[in-house]
C-alpha cells in the first residue's frame, strides 16, 4: 500500500488509486530519448496492471518516438520479409475467420504504411482503413490508395464511421495508449453489431517479466504506457461493453529484446543499435527461441491475442 495516496494517480485500466511506484523503473535500453526520465512505473494492486507514471501529454508522447524508431518503414531485409508475408496471410485467414461479412471491413489501429493490408489482400475480400500517428507512415499508407486518418486514435474522430467496421485490430497499440478505457470505448463504437475487436499486447505474468524484471523487453520503456494481465485486460474489455472474450497466447520475439536489454544494462556490453536493434538481432532472436517456444507452451509467453464481440 501506498502513502501518498493523495496525489496518487488512478490506474489507467481499471481505475483504483491503490498503486505503487517500482523502486528500480526499467529505462530506455533500446532508443535512449531523454524524456524518459520524467517517467515511472506503478503497479496496480488492485488489477495487477503496471503503468506508465505521471501520463504523458500527446506532445510528451510524440517525443518518446525518435525519428528511426523501428516500426517506421524500415525495409525489412529477404528473411524477415518473408517471415512477416507469411505472417500476414496467416494473420488475414484468422481475421476472415472470425466474421462471415464479405468484403471484411478491416480498421487498423496504428496501420503504419499500411505493408500489412498489401500482404493480406491476396488472402482474401477485404476493405481496409484505419489511423496513424507517425505523419509521414500515414502519408505512405494514403499513397499507396489506402482510407488513413493521420494522427493518433486518440485524436481521431469517428463521427460518419460508427458502427461501420466488421473487424477492428489492434496490434501491439493498446499498451501505447494515453487512456487506453477511451480507447476501448472508441473502438466499441467504430464496430458494427456483433463486430469483433482483436489485437495483440504483452502479458505480464510471463517468464520474461519474472526472470528478467527491469530488462524485460516487453516494458518497452517509456513507450509501453499500460501493461495488463490476462485478467486486467479481460476486466477492461468487459466494462467497455464487450463480450465472448478469448484470450490466447503468442510466440513472440520478446526473450530476444529482454537479452538485449539485459547485455546492454545489466552487463554493460557495448551494443550499437540501429532502430532499436543491435546487428546481432537475429543470433539473440534464435538463442532465445527455445524459450520463447516452452514459454508458449507453458502459457508463460510474453504476449497475447485478445479477441471480444460487440
Ligand atoms: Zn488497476
Amino acid at each position: 500500500m501506498t502513502q501518498d495516496v493523495e496525489t496518487e494517480p488512478g490506474c489507467p485500466v481499471c481505475h483504483a488509486v491503490d498503486s505503487y511506484q517500482l523502486a528500480a523503473p526499467p529505462k530506455d535500453y533500446e532508443y535512449q530519448v531523454a524524456i524518459a526520465e520524467k517517467f515511472g512505473i506503478r503497479v496496480c494492486n488492485a488489477c495487477r496492471s503496471e503503468f506508465v507514471s505521471p501520463r504523458p501529454s500527446l506532445d510528451e508522447l510524440r517525443q518518446m518516438y525518435p525519428d528511426n524508431y523501428y516500426a517506421y518503414g524500415k525495409e525489412m531485409g529477404g528473411f524477415w520479409q518473408k517471415i512477416y508475408d507469411m505472417w500476414c496471410r496467416s494473420e488475414a485467414k484468422r481475421l476472415l475467420s472470425l466474421s462471415a461479412k464479405r468484403p471484411l471491413h478491416l480498421f487498423d489501429v496504428g496501420a503504419g504504411d499500411c505493408r500489412r493490408f498489401k500482404a493480406m489482400a491476396s488472402a482474401g475480400d477485404f476493405k481496409f482503413s484505419g489511423v496513424e500517428m507517425n505523419p509521414e507512415m500515414a502519408q505512405a499508407g494514403c499513397d499507396a490508395g489506402f482510407d488513413i486518418s493521420p494522427g493518433a486514435f486518440e485524436e481521431f474522430e469517428p463521427s460518419g464511421r460508427t458502427g461501420t467496421i466488421d473487424v477492428l485490430t489492434i496490434n501491439h497499440v493498446i499498451e501505447h495508449v494515453t487512456d487506453p478505457y477511451d480507447t476501448v470505448r472508441k473502438a466499441h463504437s467504430l464496430l458494427a453489431e456483433d463486430g469483433i475487436f482483436t489485437g495483440r499486447t504483452p502479458k505480464l505474468a510471463c517468464t520474461g517479466h519474472r526472470y528478467f524484471g527491469r530488462y524485460w523487453g516487453g516494458y518497452h520503456f517509456p513507450r509501453h504506457l499500460q501493461l495488463f494481465s490476462r485478467e486486467s485486460l479481460e476486466l477492461l474489455l468487459h466494462r467497455c461493453g464487450f463480450r465472448e472474450v478469448k484470450i490466447i497466447e503468442e510466440l513472440n520475439l520478446f526473450p530476444a529484446l529482454s537479452l538485449q536489454n539485459a547485455l546492454l544494462g545489466k552487463l554493460g556490453v557495448p551494443l550499437k543499435l540501429e532502430a532499436g536493434h543491435s546487428r546481432f538481432w537475429t543470433l539473440l532472436v534464435f538463442l532465445t527461441a527455445p524459450l520463447s517456444i516452452l514459454d508458449y507452451l507453458f502459457r508463460r509467453s510474453d504476449c497475447m491475442i485478445f479477441s471480444a464481440r460487440k
